[in-house]
């Protein structure tokens, strides 16, 4: 392709991502005013309008008011949500949820899925779950544009391969094409930190920020980074192991067979194994919280230990990548208690003065359809991307 001619395309590229997005913020828009808001010129918004129009995505609204000068109708124009759909699913070795949602992220399907141990298991469960969204949804068939897969482990995004996933034990599984070629829909993999990430962008906390990081909180501590509106994958798609920062040198063997790792103190696993070896009986970290607010030393200080821990390799990632925003998602359940309270203070105390105010830290609690729902926003992503 000339550069020139990939000039274009990126032009309107970045015109249409400007144009979806202000339109997921929005009922309705005008094109002046999404000239005004995007930056983009009038003609420019004219010619993408015109494909999105096209497409079915956008609904032109005549209003009766005018712009006073010619006393032509301001035409607002809206996102048709119900035009098209996606699938998202979560692929655990517990549980795996499956969701339909709209253009705007809106979950219209929710079914559990039973856990599975092989590819084939994941292949048959989806397209029996696949059949049933299509009958009880009754939304054709033609109007699912995709389905988004999420697995946690080390995934190749650009092949659709789960290269290799602890928990599930499968290396080099072809997973988007196993999907793709079962449902007859197109299909998209990722791991489960890069999924979030994205659907935070597209459809959640996230949807007005440039620049931010998401620090998932489960098992283990898994992390993705927002630059310049483009997920940042790194020079092999490893970007945002933060897990694996050494925090202990010498420290507890990790999964990953080095010792001291981020997870070893923060993550659910290790904070439930350290909780047992101290003789606390707990099931969740709510509960170690409510142990913890009750006055226990033990739960206190290894709750304290993680979040201090976690807050000091945050810090050094504000450094690093200067995000306006640092959103934790909390799988994990510990709600406002003393983790949350040392990590942020851990951040606080661990930055710079001038990164204090620039930086915003959130912390929310991850509900049942964030992940299925964040891999149905990588189908949604694709999707619009190739219009
Ligand atoms: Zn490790």
């Amino acid at each position: 392709m000339r550069s020139a001619e990939r000039s274009t395309k990126q032009q309107f590229r970045s015109a249409r991502n400007g144009v979806i997005a202000s339109l997921l913020r929005s009922v309705q828009l005008s094109r002046s005013e999404l000239s005004e808001i995007t930056g983009v010129s009038p003609a420019a918004i004219t010619e993408v309008t015109q494909v999105l129009l096209q497409r079915g995505l956008l609904a032109e609204l005549p209003s009766l008011s005018t712009n006073g000068r010619r006393g032509r109708p301001i035409v607002q124009l809206q996102l048709q949500a119900s035009h098209c759909y996606f699938v998202g699913i979560s692929v655990g070795e517990s549980s795996m949820p499956m969701v339909l949602t709209n253009l705007r992220g809106e979950v219209v399907e929710h079914h559990n899925l039973p856990a599975c141990k092989t590819p084939s298991d994941l292949v048959k469960a989806a397209s029996n779950a696949f059949q049933k969204i299509l009958i009880s949804s009754r939304i054709p068939r033609s109007r699912i544009q995709g389905i988004g897969i999420t697995i946690s482990g080390i995934v190749d995004a650009k092949e659709g391969v789960c290269r290799y996933s602890a928990a599930l034990n499968w290396r080099d599984v072809p997973v988007a094409q196993l999907i793709a070629t079962a449902l007859r829909i197109p299909a998209w993999i990722d791991n489960d930190a890069n999924a979030i990430a994205m659907g935070e962008r597209f459809f959640g906390k996230a949807r007005d920020m440039e620049h931010f990081s998401s620090i998932v909180l489960g098992r283990t501590i898994g992390s993705a980074h927002f630059m310049h509106g483009m997920l940042y994958r790194g020079h092999t798609d490893s970007a945002g192991e933060i897990g694996h920062i050494t925090v202990t040198p010498r420290g507890t063997l990790c999964r990953c067979g080095r010792r001291g790792c981020l997870d070893t103190i923060a993550g659910g696993f290790a904070l439930r194994d350290a909780a047992k070896s101290a003789g606390l009986s707990i099931r969740t970290m709510r509960e170690l919280e409510e142990m913890a607010l009750h006055g226990n030393a033990k739960a206190v200080k290894l709750l304290r230990n993680a979040g201090t821990s976690l807050g000091i390799a945050v810090a050094s990632l504000v450094h690093l990548n200067n995000p306006q925003c640092v959103l934790f998602m909390d799988f994990e359940g510990f709600g406002n208690g003393v983790f949350r309270t040392a990590t942020r203070q851990a951040i606080e105390n661990n930055v710079m003065a001038r990164f204090l105010s620039a930086t915003q830290v959130i912390f929310s609690d991850a509900d049942r359809n964030l992940l299925p729902r964040s891999a149905a926003s990588i189908a949604a992503f694709e999707y619009l991307n190739s219009l």
